[in-house]
């Protein structure tokens, strides 16, 4: 999966902790392979029930490791709350304060929850160093909101979707281009315009140029201009791959 990724010039990994288990396992991954991985650290809004006291602790530790370049991903879900909203604006809050304690950026996800995602964000702003509105799937002026928190945009190969994409691929013409950031969300959100199609229907990291095609395409600029774009921002945000 790294070697065909790398075949299409992707070949720096950003690795998402979603619970302390898999944070565990990301960090070990980066140790494997310094040069092409950094990973993220945190509780995904639909394991906050897990993020007792003890779990908390731990992932403090994990946060300050230096193969972790931003605490998340954190927020909110109430698509599907898999755990209940109290528990979730507990963990969120949990890990906004350890963001801002450890001077990284957050990972950030929500989804149906965007009054209450947004009243913390706003609380916790001055206090945090950056952060990405990760997987971002949503019209205009939900992406207005995070970029007047000065958020950075997250976009996926939900866009290649001809109809469910419809409303980000307007979204992504208000992005300016220093708040633009893309991701597979792998091994999710396989691009449903893939031709052929892959048969596990599983994501990966090598589709990444076909969503960059697509965002470009969206927003009238070349795919060299956008992609250079992006790999300033992703540096200027987590301080990693270094830009010459
Ligand atoms: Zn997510």
């Amino acid at each position: 999966m790294i070697e065909r990724a790398a075949r299409v010039g992707v070949d720096h990994l950003l690795i998402t902790g979603s619970s302390i288990a898999s944070t565990r396992i990301a960090i070990d991954l980066v140790r494997k392979n310094p040069e092409r991985f950094r990973c993220t650290a945190g509780v995904h809004p639909h394991h906050a029930s897990d993020l007792d006291a003890a779990a908390m602790t731990e992932l403090r530790t994990l946060a300050r490791a230096p193969e972790v370049v931003a605490v998340g991903e954190c927020g909110l879900d109430y698509f599907r709350n898999l755990s209940p909203r109290q528990a979730q604006l507990d963990a969120f809050r949990r890990q906004l304060e350890l963001a801002a304690d450890t001077r990284k950026p957050v990972f950030l996800h929500e989804r149906d929850a965007h009054d209450d995602f947004l009243a913390l964000l706003r609380e916790f702003r001055p206090q945090l160093v950056g952060g990405v509105a990760h997987c971002f799937t949503a019209g205009p002026a939900e992406a207005r909101a995070y970029l007047e928190l000065d958020l950075y945009v997250g976009i996926t190969g939900w866009i290649c979707d001809e109809r469910r994409g419809q409303n980000l691929r307007e979204a992504v013409r208000h992005i300016p281009i220093d708040r633009l950031l893309i991701e597979t969300d792998a091994p999710y959100l396989l691009p449903r315009d893939l031709k052929p199609s892959p048969k596990n229907r599983r994501n990966e990291p090598m589709y990444l140029p076909h969503i960059l095609d697509a965002i470009a395409q969206a927003r009238g600029e070349s795919p060299a201009h956008l992609g250079a774009a992006t790999i300033r921002n992703t540096a200027a945000l987590f301080g990693w791959p270094q830009t010459p």
